[in-house]
């Protein structure tokens, strides 16, 4: 039997009644599994003894919490344990009115993007749909505070596990509470998926992560990128925007002096330029194993202007969590900071 979490009310209802309870039960569940953080069903008061007893052992899905910590502008990175030992990351960002988790999506990451920590440390497997949820909840018990947006940031890539991806975003929406809008799945890009993702005619944000404005510097990033060009990436995101009537937002790593020149931002503008959409400049976030440079504030600035001069809508993300090796790119779930 699958684990709870990531059931809809309709799934555990019919479970319940499965067990000979009456339908109320399943409400019950939802409610203990979903607000109150239940574990384990032996902790649901509301269940008759002798039920609980019989139901002991059924997984309600929730991970163990293996490590935490605090960086100093309050973000707090955990690193959870999964029922077979793996360790993922899931980040908490507040902001004065909002609460972002950062969710993994899989167990490592086989894309190997060559400034992205998690790329370095292999890949192991896909998350489980409860396995996603679980850190949301994870993080609002942990804040005590209603979660307002999700990131499917972490590690690993959301498209080459899909079907858990929607599952939970269909969960996290309808079970948790959380508007689809306030959900962005990232994505370096995979052949196909975008666009299957956009037959599912979800509300969220797609962020396409280009981070090169021209096939060729692209592929030296990025090794996928050989085996589907920035072209073909490009017209999946028409077919999206067509199809979902929703924005993509792109989103931009910074390495100085590699891909922030004027003719990039030319490149790139050029690039985008047929969309609705937003540019997310990302300033590289430092990680041991090469030695890109993240540019200056100045050099930031400058390729900001450049855009903003070709009509682009732009905005750079200066991430949470760096003291932490919490930030874009520096997940490894390893306790580096400690
Ligand atoms: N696989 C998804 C999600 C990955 S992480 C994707 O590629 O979109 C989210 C963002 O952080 C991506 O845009 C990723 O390219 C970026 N990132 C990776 N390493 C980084 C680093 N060292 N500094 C800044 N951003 C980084």
């Amino acid at each position: 039997m699958k684990p709870l979490l990531g059931q809809s009310l309709e799934e555990l209802t019919d479970w319940v009644k499965g067990q000979g309870q009456p339908a109320y039960r399943g409400k019950q569940l939802h409610q203990w599994i979903y607000e109150r953080y239940a574990r384990n069903l032996t902790e649901i008061t509301v269940f008759s003894k002798a039920w609980r007893a019989e139901v002991a052992e059924v997984a309600v899905g929730r991970s163990q919490l293996h490590f935490r910590s605090v960086a100093p502008d309050g973000t707090i990175k955990y690193l959870l344990r999964l029922t077979d030992g793996s360790i993922i990351e899931a980040v908490g960002i507040p902001t004065v009115k909002r609460l972002t988790v950062c969710v993994s999506s899989q167990v490592g990451c086989p894309m190997a993007c060559d400034f992205c920590a998690t790329g370095k440390g292999g890949f192991l497997r896909n998350l489980e749909t409860h396995e996603i949820v679980d850190q949301v909840l994870t993080v609002q018990e942990d804040f005590g505070q209603r979660v307002s947006n999700i990131v499917f940031m972490g590690m690993g890539e959301p498209l080459l596990n899909a079907p858990n991806v929607v599952k939970a975003v269909r969960s996290l929406n309808q079970d948790i509470g959380i508007g689809q809008r306030s959900i962005t799945v990232s994505t370096v890009g995979i052949p196909g998926q975008i666009r299957r993702l956009g037959d599912e005619k979800l509300q969220i944000t797609l962020a396409v992560s280009l981070h090169a404005s021209n096939q060729q510097l692209r592929e030296t990033l990025i090794p996928s990128a050989q085996k589907y060009p920035l072209k073909t990436l490009i017209d999946e995101c028409y077919d999206y925007v067509h199809v979902t009537g929703r924005r993509i937002s792109f989103e931009y790593i910074l390495l100085a002096g590699l891909n922030d020149l004027p003719h990039h931002a030319g490149e790139l503008a050029e690039m985008v330029g047929g969309f609705q959409s937003h540019v997310n400049l990302i300033p590289y976030n430092p990680i041991s194993e090469v030695d890109y440079q993240r540019p200056s504030d100045h050099q930031i600035q400058d390729f900001v202007d450049e855009l903003k001069k070709r009509n682009v809508a732009v905005s750079v993300r200066y991430s949470r969590g760096l003291e932490k090796d919490a930030a874009c790119g520096q997940l490894r779930a390893q306790k580096l900071a400690d």
